[in-house]
Parts: structure tokens; sequence; C-alpha cells
């Protein structure tokens, strides 16, 4: 991302007195865990930002942009990709907004706030790509916004956990639960509805 210079930093022998180490140290890991999920609830929001873009930048290029006599939005197929991208947006959208900044605490369920960046993250990269083809060879150039904001799509499905490990995280946390996230009671990070769920056998014969 250009707006954010990066590099890395290397740590060889350092010693850091206990008094000393951030968030109480590796004991204390409900403090990494925490600020992990606020990163990743903010990425989520950032792909929604760039495919939001995308999306007008690619709808408002189909309707000037005029090939064969007449405007390319009006051909079936950059129809088509406009409306994928925006089922992809609604959807973005409604996560974004439904769940996290409506007010729901950000760490219910470490397997929401991960299928919630897993999902804008990629949705990000799809509807950025698309924005690319609807412009194409302008696309493509560095003159147009939208290069740039697929490049910063990429990268929201690396930083903050690769798609890979959302998937791990996801995965372990279901398995762990043996019930769906929202469904556990007590444990953290889990929301208790005092749903029942029924007997995958079906209900007792007396
Ligand atoms: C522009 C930019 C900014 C960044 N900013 C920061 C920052 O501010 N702070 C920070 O800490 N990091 C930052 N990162 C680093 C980023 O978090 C890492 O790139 C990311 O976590 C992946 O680690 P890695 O690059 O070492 O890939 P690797 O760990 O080498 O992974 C390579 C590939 O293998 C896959 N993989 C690895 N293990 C498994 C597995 N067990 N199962 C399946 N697949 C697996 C990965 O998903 C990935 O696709 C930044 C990266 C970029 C590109």
């Amino acid at each position: 991302m250009r707006g954010s210079p990066t590099g890395e930093i290397f740590l060889d022998d350092v010693r850091i007195p206990q008094d000393q180490l951030l968030g109480g140290g590796v004991r204390e890991r409900g403090h990494v865990k925490a600020s992990l999920a606020s990163e990743r609830v903010g990425l989520a929001v950032m792909s929604y930002g760039i495919a939001e873009r995308c999306y007008e930048i690619a709808r408002d290029y189909a309707l000037q942009r005029r090939q064969f006599g007449r405007p390319i939005a009006e051909y079936q197929m950059i129809q088509s990709r406009l409306a994928r991208m925006y089922v992809a947006l609604s959807n973005s959208r409604r996560i974004v907004y439904a769940d996290w900044i409506a007010g729901r605490p950000l760490h219910e369920s470490v397997a929401d706030v991960c299928a919630g960046k897993l999902y804008c993250a990629e949705m990000g990269t799809f509807v950025a790509f698309e924005a690319i083809h609807i412009l194409a060879g302008n696309g493509y150039m560095e003159e147009y916004v939208v290069e740039r904001l697929a490049r910063d799509a990429k990268l929201i499905e690396l930083g903050g956990g690769t798609t890979e490990m959302q998937i791990l995280t996801i995965a372990r946390e279901l398995l762990a639960a043996r019930e769906p996230p929202g469904l556990t009671p007590g444990g953290e990070g889990h929301r208790s509805t005092g749903a029942k769920r029924p007997s995958a056998r079906g209900p007792k014969s007396k």
C-alpha cells in the first residue's frame, strides 16, 4: 500500500524484563487475540470501502464509455458483471454494518470475526478485478485508480492473517465448540441464546 510504507524489523537476542512486556506477555494471549480481532474487523471495513469505490467507478465508466455506437453499460455482459459486483458489495455491507458497526460486540465469536474478514476480503478483490475488467485497458493503467485499489484489496487477503489462517481459525473454533458459535452455552467468546439444538437422532422414543 502506497500510503502505508511497509518494512520488516528483526529482533535478535533481545531480552525484555517481565514488567516491560506489552499486554502482559505470552501468558496473556487474550490481549493478542483481541488486537487481532479488532484488526480483522477493520480490514473487513477497508475491503468494503475498496469494493464500494470500485463498483462506483466501474458503473460510471460503463455509462460513459461508448463502443460500437452505444454505452458499454447497455451490453448485457457488462450488466451481468455490474450486478454480480453489486451482490458481493451488498453482502459485505450487511456483514460490516448489520453486525459490527450496529453495535454487536467484536469478540463474541472468533469464528464470526474471521468469517467476516475472509468474506469481505475475497469480495473486495473480486469486485476490484471486475472493475479493472470493465475499464479494460484503462483499468490496467496507473492513471485510473482501480489498478491501485485492486492491489490494496489483495493485501487484505494477506494481512491480519491470510485466507488460509482465517479458515483454520474458523474450523478450529467450530470443532472445539461442536456447536455453531452463536449457540454454544458459556465459554469465552461465545454467545448463549439458551436455545437447545435438536438431537441428531430425533426425539427420544418413549
Ligand atoms: C503491504 C503489507 C503490509 C503488512 N503489514 C504488516 C503489519 O503491519 N504488521 C505485521 O505484523 N505484518 C504485516 N504484514 C505481513 C502479513 O501479515 C504477512 O504477509 C501474512 O501474515 C502472511 O505471512 P507470510 O508473508 O510470512 O506468508 P507465509 O506464512 O510464508 O505463507 C505463505 C502462504 O502459505 C500459506 N500457509 C502458511 N501456513 C499454512 C498452513 N498451515 N495451512 C495452509 N496454508 C498455509 C499462507 O496462507 C500463504 O498463502 C504485511 C504484509 C504486507 C504485504
